[in-house]
């Protein structure tokens, strides 16, 4: 979610469904390795995200350009997700995928609300987007989402001599059973293109416009650049001068 009417989902490129929420995906791990806290988030070699419907492996290079873009009118008096257009983000470059995860981190802070940075509040903070997610997509009457319920990933794990990890239920499934929401672009039989490049970066720096990048991570000199580059790009702009006059 990088904003009231956007929002970015990781999805499966073998079944097509793309849970709302980041924590409806299985977490694999080799038997080898130990279970320790934060191995949800380790490097590829300790573990992998399964698809909770098909189990099949996400891997990047067969998921990363499927990624799903979402964006409309949020209709706060009503509570609805109007005028909205579904597309996969398509091949995108090293530089626009640095600029997506640096605006997620605007979010991230903003969602923190000054809060110190500990696992609970970081819990917190992804619980919080999560359901504010399904908030604006599920309830909010997006005709693409259906409900789903999570495959038994037994077979999958004894095939890749894996366990299921499940340190914390606001990061993955527990197990099979589960239900969520999620979307499915091809409910519809709708067409799904990949927005191009310029597309995609008129609305991050749209976006952006709402979100308190003054206050988002400068920790190394690439943020820094990245920050730079957004708060003078023409659609931050043009979105900053809009909302002022709101
Ligand atoms: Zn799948």
């Amino acid at each position: 979610m990088l904003g009231s009417w956007l929002f970015l989902f990781y999805g499966c490129p073998y079944c097509f469904l793309f849970p709302l929420m980041s924590n409806c995906w299985y977490r694999f791990q080799r038997l080898v390795k130990q279970e320790t806290v934060g191995m949800t988030m380790a490097g590829d070699d300790d573990g992998h995200w399964r698809c909770a419907s098909c189990v099949k492996k996400w891997s990047w290079a067969a998921g990363g350009a499927h990624r799903l873009v979402v964006f409309g009118d949020w209709n706060e008096p009503r509570q609805v997700f109007e005028n909205y257009q579904i597309a996969f983000i398509g091949e995108q470059s090293e530089v626009q995928n640095n600029k997506i995860n640096w605006l997620k981190g605007c979010k991230a802070v903003e969602t923190l609300a000054g809060r110190p940075i500990t696992r609970e509040s970081v819990l917190q903070m992804i619980e919080t987007l999560n359901l504010e997610t399904n908030r604006r997509l599920a309830q909010g009457g997006i005709q693409e989402v259906i409900r789903q319920t999570a495959e038994d990933p037994k077979s999958a794990l004894e095939e890749a001599n894996c366990r299921l990890v499940m340190e914390d239920e606001r990061l993955s499934l527990r197990g099979p059973g589960c239900q969520f929401y999620a979307i499915n672009p091809k409910l519809r039989d709708i067409s799904v293109a990949a927005i191009t490049a310029q597309e995609l970066d008129a609305l991050l720096d749209a976006a952006a416009a709402g979100l308190d990048v003054e206050k988002g991570p400068v920790a190394t000199s690439n943020q820094r650049r990245i920050q730079g580059e957004v708060v003078s790009s023409p659609g931050f702009i043009r979105g900053r001068q809009l909302l002022s006059n709101l």
